[in-house]
Formats: C-alpha cells, structure tokens, sequence
C-alpha cells in the first residue's frame, strides 16, 4: 500500500483505494493454513492486484471511470474477483480506465488521466490503462482488466507489460460492467508471462453465473514453460507462425515495426517456421467492431437512468430526472456511442448497419480460423504505434479508433491473444518506449501461445 501510495501522485492509476484494515484482513491467511495446511496456499495467496474499475468490487467503490457511477458501492464481487480472493490475493484498489472500458488513452475517464510510468507526458493506452500504468509501476504485482477491443493488450504494449485477452468465454463476465457483450473478456496484466499465466490459471472456466462461459476444461497454464537455458533446444521447433501481412509496413511506426520484425527472427532464431499471412478482410474489421460495440452498449447502457445505481439528479418528473442524471453522468464519448449505436438499432437501419457488420464479423472469424488451420499462431505488433503523448488523439475519435487496427479482429473472433513486451523504440525525447508484440491463438489455446510468449523473457 505505501508503494502504490507513492507512486500515486505521479501515475495516478487508482480510482479507489482499499483500507489498510481490509487489505490486513486479506492477508490473514493463518485461519485458512490452521485448517487445510501450509500445502493448500495457492501461488497467489498473498499477492497484491489491481482491479479494472469496470469490475464489482465488494464493499469498494465501483464506477467503471463514469461519473453516473460515483458512489455505486457493489455488494457482490465479480467473479474473476471472488475467484482471486479465494485464492488468497489482496485487493489493493481499483484501477483507471476509460470510462465503460470506451477508449484508447484513460482520457475519457470522468476522474482522472493515468500516466504512463514510462514518460509521464505520455498515455498508459486504454481502456485497462490503469491496471497497465499499475503493474509497470511497481503499485501491484498483477491486475485485472478487460478487453473488448483490445482493452489489455494496448496498454499493456504502451506500458511493457503482459496482457492476456483469453478466449471468449474462458473467464466469467459475472460482475463486470458490461459494454459490448458479445466482444468483452476478463483477463489478467503482470509484469511477466508466469505471473500472467498464474493468474488466468486461478480466474479461468465455467461459471454457473454467466451462461456464455464455457465448460471447456481448463489446462495448467504454467506447465512446460521453457527456461531461458534450454533455449539451445530450440523450443520452438515444429510450430508454424504466420504474421499478419496487413499489419506490418504502412502505419506502423518505424520503431514498432524494428521491434517486430527483431522479434520475427527471434522466434524463428528458436526453430519456429514464421511465414506472412494474408488477411484481406482485416480492413473491414474496424468499422464493423465500432457498429457492434456501440449498438451493444447503448443497450447496456441503458439501465444507467439515474433510479437504480449511482448519481441521481432529481428534476420536476421522471423524465427530467433521467435526462438530467444522463447529461451530467455521461461523458461525450460514452453519449456519442450511445446515440451511434442506438442508430445503427433503429429499424430502418437494422440490415444496412448491425445485420452487415455481424455478417463482417463472420467473415473475419472464417478468415482467422482459416488462418489458425495452418498456422499453430498468428503474430503483429499490439498497435501500430508506442504510447501516444497525452491530448494527441483526444479530440479526434476516428484517429483513436484507429490505433485499435491490431486487435479488435481478434475480439470479432473470439480468439485468445497475448501481448508480451519485446523491445522498446525511442521517442523524439529520447526516452525508451515499450513495444508489444501480440500473440494469436486457436479458440482456448491460451496454453500455447503463453508458451510462445515465455520465449521473450
Ligand atoms: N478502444 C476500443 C474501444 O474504445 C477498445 C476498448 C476496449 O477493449 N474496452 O472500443
């Protein structure tokens, strides 16, 4: 806790911070070692966590970084949240992030701009920019965050860390606030792949408590991950590695592409096959990510009337109430994908926009699962480029959205994917900014391609 406060006026990443007296109480593990025995501590027990503020937290503010959420005190935990609790982890606080996980920097939070540990006049990414900004920091060990359109692995690229976006279905979407149902997944950040892995290890599989999670069996995460001297062996022998071709070259820095073309030969360098990969409809992706997230979130959003959670702006009827409690409670972006989604909803428009942008994201699947049959992973870099300065694309929707090229096919699919840091580039300043390289994987092959990423450390 001291350490996180220190590090806090600078970096900023917490919305709440847990009491010392509860994070005391999380750490009295002498009850449950009494009962089952030193042998029944799982590697977690003990560990601090961050938590997305998109995440209910039991008995500790959750506001998802939105302003009609302040003072919202939940009195259940998320899933993934009570799965970290039971396995002995501590709940440090709750991390920044745009507000309802709508971003790409943290600047659309109603509360505060994270900073980027490593260039304080820099973005840590978004929307799980806090959770990212807190593990770089050194404030948690791990944290959790969400992805929906690459909500992990961005920020987890800006801030030189891992992040792990898994299978759809994989984690319990119990207790996270939801955005685009269909696109979001819980996932952990951790400033190393085991760590990252552990953590998926304790939150991972079916929960009677979210219908889309799955009955597939959950695998040991951490089993067979290669050390750093049997490198000789070349681990990688026999996998095939096909790397996206339209996400290399144009639009990407010159930095990132360096660092991912190093990172190419470094994976072949360990007997890995790495071929380029076609994906011609990964353009289309884009547009059909932002019609099916905001057409999902204007239906999320709407139970946000002022009546059931948060801040209540009483008006003369309940009408004024509700429109008095939105205008001040939501922010622009959040409203602009509200009114774009309801749009794209409304019955005139249905086939030309929402049906259309389902039938992309077929095609986008097909493609990827085409891709996935003959190749063991897909690699690119995490975004196009390092860590925006803070105001850069603030003002400029379409330019943020397009930061979001790498990842958000990977959510239309469905698919895991992991971020692992693999060089950095060098900012005009001279400063050394952390570059990612994203990781895809076949539908519940996290185990894989976490192997894959292991070589990078
Ligand atoms: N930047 C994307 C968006 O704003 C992704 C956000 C996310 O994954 N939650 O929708």
């Amino acid at each position: 806790l001291a350490k996180l406060q220190a590090a806090e006026p600078k970096v900023q990443s917490f919305i709440s911070i847990a009491s010392k007296e509860a994070c005391l109480a999380a750490r009295d593990l002498d009850n449950k070692i009494a009962l089952e025995g030193p042998d029944s501590l799982s590697p977690l027990a003990g560990v601090p966590f961050g938590i997305k503020d998109t995440l209910c937290t039991a008995g500790l503010q959750t506001t998802a970084a939105a302003r009609v959420l302040e003072g919202y005190t939940p009195s259940y935990d998320a899933t993934p949240v009570a799965q970290l609790k039971a396995a002995g982890g501590i709940i440090l606080g709750k991390c920044n992030c745009d507000a309802f996980a709508m971003g790409s920097t943290n600047e659309s939070s109603d509360y505060k701009a994270t900073r980027n540990p490593w260039d304080l006049e820099r973005v840590p990414g978004g929307s799980s920019g806090g959770s990212a900004a807190a593990v770089a920091a050194g404030q948690c060990v791990a944290s959790l965050g969400s992805d929906t359109g690459g909500s992990i692995r961005q920020p987890a690229h800006f801030c030189g860390v891992v992040g792990i976006k898994p299978t759809y279905g994989r984690i319990s979407r119990y207790g996270l606030i939801a955005y685009g149902s269909s696109l979001d997944c819980v996932g952990p950040l951790a400033g190393c792949v085991e760590d990252a892995a552990l953590v998926l290890q304790a939150i991972a599989g079916r929960d009677m408590l979210d219908a889309t999670s799955s009955h597939m069996p959950v695998p040991d995460f951490t089993q067979g991950l290669q050390s750093i001297d049997s490198f000789a062996s070349r681990p990688l022998q026999g996998k095939r590695i096909g790397v996206i071709s339209e996400t290399v070259g144009q639009g990407v820095s010159s930095g990132v592409n360096e660092a991912f073309s190093r990172a190419a030969r470094h994976l072949e360098s360990l007997g890995a096959e790495v071929h380029e990969v076609s994906l011609p409809t990964s353009d289309a992706g884009l547009p059909a990510y932002y019609v099916i997230a905001m057409s999902e979130a204007s239906s999320n959003l709407s139970r946000y009337d002022g009546i059931r959670y948060g801040v209540r702006r009483e008006a003369a009827n309940i009408r004024e109430t509700y429109n008095s409690s939105r205008g001040e409670g939501l922010n622009a972006e959040v409203k602009r994908r509200i009114l774009m989604g309801t749009y794209a909803l409304s019955a005139g428009y249905y086939d030309a926009y929402y049906k259309r942008a389902q039938q992309v994201r077929t095609l986008v699947q097909q493609e990827m699962y085409r891709a996935l049959s003959d190749f063991d992973a897909l690699v690119s870099p995490a975004a196009p480029t390092t860590a925006y300065r803070l105001g850069a694309v603030k003002d400029d929707p379409l330019e943020m959205y397009k930061g979001d090229l790498m990842t958000i096919n990977v959510n239309l699919a469905g698919l895991p994917a992991i971020t692992v840091p693999a060089g950095f580039e060098e900012s005009s300043e001279g400063k050394r900014l952390p570059v990612g390289l994203q990781i895809i994987g076949k539908a519940f092959g996290e185990a894989d391609i976490i192997k894959t990423a292991h070589v990078f450390e």
